[in-house]
C-alpha cells in the first residue's frame, strides 16, 4: 500500500483504534435501537446512550439535559436557527470567521422572511472586535475559524453582546476550538453550542447541540422518541430535554464511539509543535506566503504563481492529505484578498518526521 501523511485532521480527524473497537464491538455483540425497547439488550443501548451524553456533557461543562445528539455541527447550526422561528426580523450578527454552515442557515432564513445580516468588525489579527461587538438579536460566534485556527475569547464576545442585548441569543460554532482546547459552556455563557463528533475523533454523521436553556424552546423535529403522549383531540405533550430534541432513531453505532473518543482526545491533543516547526520552514521559503499565526493550532498558506488547487493535486500525487480551496469559508477568504489558500492540519497520529518530509516536498515543489 501506498504511504500517505494524512494532514488534513481540521477536515476530519482520523479514528483512534478504541473508537473503531467500541463501535465494531456495539454492531456485533450489542446491536438494538435505544428509548424502545424492554429487553436486557435495548436496557445496555439505552444505558450506552446515558453514559455517552454524560461524558459528552463532561467534556464541554454541560449537564447532560443540555446535550443533544445531531448528526453535525451543519445539522445543529440549522436546528438552531429552526428553533428561533419566533424571533421575527432578526438582526444577525455573523463574523468573517464564519464557516459557510454558520452562516447560510441565516441567510438563507432572510432571504426568505426578512431580517438583516450584520457582519461584525475583525481587529488587525482577523480576530472578532470586542470593543466593536453591535446590537444584535442573535450572534453567530466562530470560536475557531477552520482557515486561521486562532481561539476566539468568546466569554468576553458573548459579555459584550448581552451588554447591547440583554435578550440577544448567542450561537456558538465550536467544531475547530472542541478539538484544541477545553472547554467550559457554563463560563462561555452561550446559549447554544455545537461541534461534529468526526472531527474530535469519533465517527461521522453525530453531532452535539448544547442548548442553555432548553426548555425555552420547542423543538424544530417532530416524530417517535420525543412524544409524552398523543391525545384524541389532535394535541400531544413531548417528553422533557434532551429527548424532545431527538425525534427518530439516533445513530447509536457513532454513539458508541463517543466515549473513547472524548477519553483519547483528552489524554493526546494535536501536537502544536508540528505547526510552530512548519511556519518557522516555510515562512523562510521563497514564494510561500504563510497567512496564520506561529500559535494558531493549523497552518494556512498561499504559494504565489501557483493556485492552491494545483498545490494540492500535486501534493496528493506524493501522498499528501491537504486542504486547499476556500475550505467552505468564503468569507475570510475575501477579508483576505486571497482566491484560495492551502492548509495544513494534525492531528494525534502526526509525527515530526511526517511534517519534515512534507516541509521538504513543499521547498522542493515550489522552488
Ligand atoms: N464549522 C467549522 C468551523 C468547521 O470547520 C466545519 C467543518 O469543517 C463545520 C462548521 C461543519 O462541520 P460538519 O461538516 O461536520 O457539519
Amino acid at each position: 500500500m501506498n504511504k500517505i501523511i494524512y494532514l488534513d485532521a481540521a477536515a476530519s480527524s482520523l479514528k483512534p483504534s478504541s473508537v473503531i473497537d467500541a463501535e465494531a464491538d456495539f454492531l456485533r455483540h450489542g446491536y438494538a435501537n435505544s428509548g424502545r425497547g424492554v429487553c436486557a439488550r435495548a436496557a445496555a443501548v439505552d444505558n450506552m446512550v446515558f453514559e455517552a451524553r454524560a461524558r459528552t456533557a463532561r467534556f464541554i461543562g454541560a449537564a447532560p439535559h443540555q446535550v443533544v445528539f445531531t448528526s453535525g455541527t451543519t445539522d445543529g447550526m440549522n436546528r438552531v436557527c429552526a428553533m428561533l422561528r419566533d424571533i421575527k426580523n432578526p438582526v444577525v450578527a455573523v463574523s468573517d470567521l464564519d464557516h459557510h454552515s454558520a452562516r447560510l442557515p441565516w441567510m438563507a432564513r432572510i432571504a426568505q422572511g426578512g431580517g438583516k445580516i450584520v457582519v461584525m468588525e475583525l481587529d488587525k489579527n482577523y480576530d472578532i472586535d470586542i470593543s466593536k461587538v453591535p446590537r444584535a438579536d442573535v450572534m453567530v460566534i466562530t470560536a475557531m475559524s477552520n482557515v486561521l485556527g486562532v481561539a476566539q475569547n468568546v466569554g468576553a464576545i458573548v459579555r459584550a453582546a448581552r451588554a447591547k442585548n440583554p435578550n440577544v441569543i448567542t450561537v456558538v460554532d465550536a467544531a475547530q476550538y472542541v478539538v484544541h482546547n477545553p472547554v467550559e459552556v457554563a463560563e462561555w455563557d452561550c446559549d447554544f453550542m455545537c461541534f461534529s463528533a468526526h472531527k474530535i475523533g469519533a465517527d461521522t454523521g453525530l453531532g452535539v447541540m448544547y442548548i442553555k436553556n432548553p426548555d425555552m424552546f420547542m423543538p424544530d423535529k417532530f416524530g417517535g422518541g420525543m412524544v409524552d403522549h398523543v391525545f384524541a383531540d389532535g394535541t400531544f405533550t413531548t417528553l422533557g430535554a434532551p429527548e424532545k430534541f431527538e425525534a427518530g432513531t439516533l445513530p447509536l453505532t457513532q454513539i458508541a464511539g463517543m466515549v473513547p473518543a472524548i477519553d483519547e482526545l483528552e489524554k493526546s491533543r494535536p501536537d502544536l509543535n508540528l505547526i510552530k516547526y512548519l511556519y518557522d520552514e516555510l515562512s523562510r521559503t521563497a514564494r510561500v506566503r504563510v497567512i496564520t499565526r506561529r500559535d494558531a493550532s493549523l497552518l494556512t498558506f498561499v504559494v504565489n504563481g501557483m493556485n492552491a488547487l494545483d498545490f494540492g493535486i500535486l501534493m496528493g500525487a506524493r501522498g499528501v492529505c491537504l486542504r486547499v480551496g476556500k475550505m467552505c469559508a468564503t468569507w475570510i477568504h475575501d477579508a483576505l484578498g486571497v482566491a484560495g489558500t492551502i492548509r495544513i492540519s494534525v492531528g494525534a497520529w502526526n509525527t515530526m518526521d511526517e511534517v519534515r518530509e512534507v516541509a521538504e516536498m513543499i521547498k522542493d515543489m515550489v522552488k
